[in-house]
């Protein structure tokens, strides 16, 4: 019986390479929000379940033997949807989430508990890199005074900020080329969610290099329940206990 991988990082795809290697059956699930996603090995399912309701008859239906969330720290109601649809049908679920960053020494941070609260935190006149993704831009549309380049994955829908310019980019990243990007648009902000992982870490080492501040927005709180775990190792572990020892 297969085990459900609910997917969207880099994680999840090393997850899904893991498994592949060992020959345990896993489908990979991913939103379908970006144009042309990574896609992992095996097999991949795309687009939302219909709520967690609609997950818990999938599971069902599906056979799954058990899921493990791999979804971004900030995508919360896929979280919170596979813990209900869990809970319903007793399928285990484990939910794998890096770690945040840590501000390291020179670092100028200041934390802000939301995209609301990251935008009234950015000066008047600021340059900012404003990389917090494509949904979340709205909440800096009201910033009047301030530029912003924003770096996302697929094309934004409005609103967006007045004063901008749109870098359609994906990671990873390199120190050279976020130092590129900062002084070539003399930027002197940084806006960013405390995605962790080392795929776009790179901006915080450009600004501590180059001595700018940046605004990291705090992770949402986690949904309880479920067993965690901060690596893709532990989670391969949890997957073959979970096949050793099934019930
Ligand atoms: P979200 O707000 O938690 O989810 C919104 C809806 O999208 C969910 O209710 C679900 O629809 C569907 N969905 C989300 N992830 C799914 C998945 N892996 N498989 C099937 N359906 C999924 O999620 P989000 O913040 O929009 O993120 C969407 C995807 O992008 C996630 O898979 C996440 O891992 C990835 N991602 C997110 C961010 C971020 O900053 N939020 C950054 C990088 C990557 P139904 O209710 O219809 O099932």
């Amino acid at each position: 019986m297969p085990i459900l991988i609910l997917g969207g990082t880099g994680e999840a795809r090393e997850l899904a390479a893991a498994l592949h290697r060992d020959n345990v059956a896993a489908i990979s699930s991913l939103a379908g929000r970006v144009a042309r996603p990574r896609l992992p090995v095996g097999e991949v399912r795309i687009g939302g379940f219909g709520g967690p309701e609609k997950l818990a008859e999938w599971l069902g239906e599906e056979r799954i033997d058990a899921i493990v969330d791999a979804t971004h720290p900030f995508a919360e109601r896929i979280s919170a949807s596979a813990a209900q649809a869990s809970a319903r049908v007793g399928v285990p679920l484990l939910r794998l989430e890096r770690s945040g960053w840590s501000a390291r020494d020179g670092d100028r941070w200041s934390w802000a508990d939301d995209l609301d609260g990251a935008a009234a935190l950015i000066p008047p006149g600021a340059r900012v890199l404003l990389t917090t993704g494509r949904q979340g831009l709205p909440a800096f549309a009201s910033v009047e005074d301030a530029f912003f380049l924003v770096r996302c994955v697929d094309p934004p829908d409005p609103p967006l900020p007045s004063h901008h310019e749109l870098l359609l980019d994906r990671g990873p990243y390199t120190l050279a080329g976020e130092l590129e990007l900062i002084d070539a648009h003399r930027l002197d902000l940084v806006v960013t969610k405390d995605s962790g992982g080392a795929l776009t870490e790179a901006k915080l080492d450009a600004a501590r290099e180059r001595g700018l501040p940046v605004i990291v927005v705090r992770r949402p709180a986690r949904v309880a329940g479920s067993a965690v775990v901060a690596s893709v190792d532990e989670a391969v572990a949890w997957v073959r206990a979970r096949l050793a020892h099934p019930g």
